[in-house]
This record gives structure tokens, sequence and C-alpha cells, in this order.
């Protein structure tokens, strides 16, 4: 568990100002997957435009398979506001460079989701990604319920502060042992 916590407390290396960077220890139990999300993606303009989003990234089906290999994970949580919040600290970069430190510290079956489309390239090849060390699927292209898996942890998606105005929060995960 004290290497969890340590790994953990890496998140505040990724901070960059006042807004919210967490993570938390997570049962993957917590993290449900439904039909109707990858069913939205075919509707999304990144469909079939990179090897990260459906229809290449990992089935609904493939990914339930996937989560019974594991029993914890750490969700990351990130406070965006802007479209510079997300250059400052995004949930993608962050998942890739905790997954790393997990696999040095000895989680060795670790492995991360992000949020959003792969924005790596300016055009995806579609044929055989070329930056697989550091891109990966997001959480919702495998079918993933990001809001229903927050919302089981304790997180909202989308909240108002004291002056009506929205605060936005972008999750990804690590998939750890
Ligand atoms: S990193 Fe490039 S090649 Fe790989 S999925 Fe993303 S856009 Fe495609």
């Amino acid at each position: 568990m004290d290497k969890i916590l340590k790994l953990i407390d890496k998140i505040k290396d990724f901070k960059d100002g006042e807004k919210l960077v967490d993570a938390k220890l997570i049962k993957v139990s917590s993290i449900k997957t439904a039909f109707w999300v990858r069913f939205k993606c075919r509707l999304c303009v990144n469909y079939n435009t990179n090897l990260n989003c459906p229809p290449y990234s990992p089935s609904p089906d493939e990914m339930n398979e996937l989560l019974k290999c594991y029993q914890d994970a750490i969700l990351i949580i990130c406070q965006i506001q802007t479209k510079k919040d997300l250059d400052l600290v995004n949930p993608s970069k962050i998942a890739v460079n905790l997954e790393k430190i997990a696999i040095n510290m000895g989680f060795y079956k670790a492995i991360g989701f992000g949020a959003g489309s792969c924005k790596h390239c300016e055009i995806c090849n579609l044929k055989s990604c070329i930056n697989r060390d550091i891109a990966r699927p997001s959480m919702e292209s495998t079918g993933i319920d990001v809001t229903k898996t927050a919302k089981n942890n304790g997180y909202e998606m989308l909240e108002y502060n004291e002056d009506g105005e929205k605060i936005l929060y972008f999750f990804s995960l690590i998939l750890l042992k």
C-alpha cells in the first residue's frame, strides 16, 4: 500500500497552477462500461480519424475482458477551464507518464487510458501507430462510461462555482494491478 501511496503522491509533480489535479486509488469494479458510450463515438467528428478512436480502439467487450485482469486502478482528475489548461495539465499525458512511473515502481501490468481523441499526429496513418510509447486510447473510446465511473468515485464531470460559472473535470485512468 505504501508503494501505491507513493505513486499517487507523484501526481503533485504534474500540477501547474491552482487548478485541481488529483489522483485516487479506485476499485476496478467501480469502472463501468455501457453500450451507448461507444455508439455515441460514431457521431463524433473524430470517429475513424485515428487509431486510438473507434472503430480501432479496444471494443467494450475487449475492455471488459481487460478489466477482469485488474482489481485496483488510479483515476486521474484534472480541472479544465480553457484550452490552455489542457496544455498545462493534460490528463492523457499524465496517464502515460504515471503509467511509466508505475511500471518502474514494479506495477508491471500498469496501463493508461486518456481523455479525448489522439492528437499526436496531424493526420493519423490509420495503419500502424508511430507513437505507441505515448499514445493511448481514451477511456470513453473503449466504452467506459466516464461520468458514471467518476460518480461512483465521488466526482462530477461538471460543477458550477458560486458565480454560476461551469467547472469542467477531465478524467484519465491507469489500470494498476
Ligand atoms: S499517435 Fe499518430 S499514428 Fe498513433 S494513433 Fe495517434 S495519430 Fe495515429
